[in-house]
């Protein structure tokens, strides 16, 4: 688990040099699988594909989309084919929190 990593990410599906930034206020995450808790930092950072989704309130794609992110894909690979339904469910919980706590509009990042 790479905490400080330097790379950036996408905070719902993981892919590289997201374009967007999402406004949102801190918040404590769902408990993670091991039992522990996680702090939301500010505001969350999103693909261009992923903002679309949220943008268009479309959360079940989002949460679907989500799945290619590499934390998800290990969960993935520890509890099987049959724990995707699992994910996605905790994926959706994640997602409306992240709904809950957004605090205004997306906004382009500045070019990297
Ligand atoms: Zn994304």
């Amino acid at each position: 688990m790479g905490g400080t990593m330097s790379r950036v990410m996408c905070d719902f599906c993981g892919a590289a040099d997201p374009g967007w930034e999402f406004p949102a206020e801190n918040f404590r995450c769902l408990e993670s699988g091991d039992g522990s808790a996680a702090e939301s930092d500010g505001n969350w950072l999103a693909c261009d594909a992923c903002c679309a989704h949220i943008c268009a309130n479309d959360y079940e794609l989002l949460a679907r989309r989500s799945l290619r992110n590499p934390s998800m894909a290990a969960m993935r690979d520890l509890l099987g084919p049959e724990g995707v339904e699992y994910i996605l469910e905790h994926a959706r919980l994640f997602h409306a929190q992240f709904a809950r706590h957004r605090t205004g509009e997306p906004v382009r990042r500045g070019a990297l």
